[in-house]
């Protein structure tokens, strides 16, 4: 019988967590052609992370747990899925579209002769075994509809957080197949020396919520101490820590920002939403003078509900915003931020 695969990503022997949304999707279409999910579990701790899968809406998990493995390089895991692909005919092969998801997917599809859609954010079994995939195109100003050819493999690289995680059982049991690498080190030719942290790193694309700010944290009312050579990005500064953060702080929310602010200095480039930042899609974006330029769209776009908070009323956000409150963020934000504490007994 047939499946759908799905490949739980792994870094540093824990399975990011957006990969369960990623085995949720390959749940929906295996319960609609009626075969069922194997998930593919490779690297250190691999055995280990079978049960969570399983919990998770796994039926099957095969399990590949070898020292070649221990870090993502591109050759021994391609090699692998192409193999598994080739032995099993899964009907598709699912994973969350991460750079290294991308990556995988590609070669995978590429050595066995697949197709592959990427930023996928809906999917759809058709009867006949094809699937339908729905993905944003022109910074997603468009949706377009793309069917994949029924009876072949079908690799799919899903956005995150469009869908859903099923709840784990921590019950469930899948059966559990152990498999041997496909390389030896000797045939490897990336080899891994050491990961560096990048500083400033936050997690925006898990984020639930996040709060957001653009140029005009500039415009902060905080006086500069003396000495200070620029006092703008001291201004910006102050206004993400002490206007925004709070905000943060008190909705558990991450920090955005627009790339006007990054490239000014008042952020780190870890922080920027858009089409040359991150892709995010929170329940909840509070965009705070931001004006709403296509580009910032094109990254927060997706999100379930937007508020915007600007001084001009013309301003291209209220365009998207389910929420708009015309005003100062200096003024609006603090009187949120205290109003929410107060609701949500902070
Ligand atoms: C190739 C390319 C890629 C790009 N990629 C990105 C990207 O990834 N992400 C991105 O964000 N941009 C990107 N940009 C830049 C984009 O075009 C805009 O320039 C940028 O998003 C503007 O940032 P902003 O909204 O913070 O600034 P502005 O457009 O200057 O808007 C500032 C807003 O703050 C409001 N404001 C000012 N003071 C206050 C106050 N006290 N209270 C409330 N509101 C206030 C103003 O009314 C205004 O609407 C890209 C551009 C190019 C050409």
């Amino acid at each position: 019988m047939s499946a759908v695969f799905v490949w739980i990503e792994t870094f540093n022997g824990k399975a990011i967590s957006s990969s369960w949304e990623a085995l949720g999707a390959a749940k929906e279409l295996a319960a609609a052609w009626s075969v069922p999910v194997t998930a593919l579990v490779f690297g250190e701790h691999a055995s280990a992370l079978a049960s969570e899968a399983a919990a998770y809406g796994a039926d099957k998990v095969i399990v590949c747990e070898d020292a070649t493995l221990a870090g993502f390089r591109l050759e021994p895991y391609a090699a692998l899925v192409s193999k598994l692909v080739q032995e099993h005919a899964p009907k598709a092969v699912l994973a969350i579209g991460t750079a290294r998801a991308r990556e995988l997917l590609a070669a995978a599809a590429a050595d066995t002769n697949a197709g592959l859609l990427t930023e996928v954010s809906s999917l759809e079994a058709q009867p006949d075994g094809a699937l339908k995939a729905v993905r944003p195109v022109y910074s997603g100003k468009v949706l377009s509809e793309a069917v994949g050819t029924a009876g072949a493999v079908q690799f799919v690289a899903l956005r995150g957080r469009a869908f859903k995680a099923q709840q784990p059982d921590a019950a469930a049991q899948a059966e559990v197949v152990s498999v041997p690498p496909v390389l030896a080190e000797a045939d490897i030719a990336t080899k891994i020396e050491r990961f560096e942290e990048e500083v400033g790193t936050v997690n925006l694309t898990d984020a639930a919520i996040i709060v957001s700010g653009g140029r005009a944290m500039a415009n902060n009312p905080a006086d500069a101490p003396a000495g200070v050579a620029d006092a703008a990005v001291w201004k910006a500064q102050d206004g993400f820590q002490n206007t925004l953060q709070p905000l943060a702080d008190t909705l558990g929310a991450a920090i955005g920002a627009s790339r006007a602010a990054v490239d000014a200095g008042y952020i780190p480039y870890a922080h920027q939403v858009g089409q040359t930042g991150k892709t995010v899609a929170p329940d909840l974006y509070i965009a705070c003078g931001i004006s709403g330029a296509i580009q910032h769209q094109a990254g927060m776009r997706t999100s379930k509900v937007i508020v915007a908070i600007n001084k001009d009323a013309e301003a291209p956000i209220f365009k998207l915003a389910r929420y708009g409150l015309v005003g100062d963020l200096y003024k609006i934000v603090p009187a949120l931020t205290a109003e929410l504490k107060k609701r949500l007994g902070k």
